[in-house]
């Protein structure tokens, strides 16, 4: 299947990770509205929550629940918004259902637009994310 996200999880396109279970896998988004943009996918291909399973669902939640504390901590974040687009008319444009989960830092704008962070920038805050779930 034509999938980047497929892909992504199968290994066979690299992503900054920073977290997986058995269900779901944590990875920045290349394009991040703020440091620390998080995409959050249920392994299992869906094109969007409501073709997915419940349990997909509800794990998608968890994982926000257990995840967001430590992505808050390495970004310095003190808010975040999570976002799904769901569907055309959503601007949805990847067809794998993802969550965005995004950090937010009081003081800088809340905008959504997308910044252009190189590899090695996104490398390091996905070490720094993943220092925090490991504590
Ligand atoms: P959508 O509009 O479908 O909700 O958002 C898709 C998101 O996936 C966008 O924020 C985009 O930056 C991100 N994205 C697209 N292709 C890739 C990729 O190959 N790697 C990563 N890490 N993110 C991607
Ligand atoms: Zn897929």
């Amino acid at each position: 299947m034509d999938c980047i996200f497929c892909k992504i999880i199968a290994g066979d396109i690299p992503c900054h990770k920073v977290f997986e279970n058995e269900r779901v896998l944590a990875f920045l988004d290349i394009g991040p509205v703020s440091t620390g943009h998080t995409l959050l996918v249920p392994k299992k291909h869906a094109a969007n929550l409501g073709e997915g399973s419940t349990d997909d669902a509800i794990e998608l939640m968890k994982v926000v629940h257990q995840l967001a504390p430590a992505i808050m901590k390495a970004t310095g974040a003190t808010g975040y918004n999570l976002g799904m687009n769901h569907g055309v008319s959503a601007g949805q444009d990847v067809f794998h259902t993802h969550l965005h989960l995004m950090p937010r830092v009081d003081g800088l704008a809340r905008t959504f637009v997308k910044m252009s962070p190189t590899m090695e920038e996104l490398a390091a805050t996905a070490e720094a994310i993943r220092r925090e779930v490991e504590v």
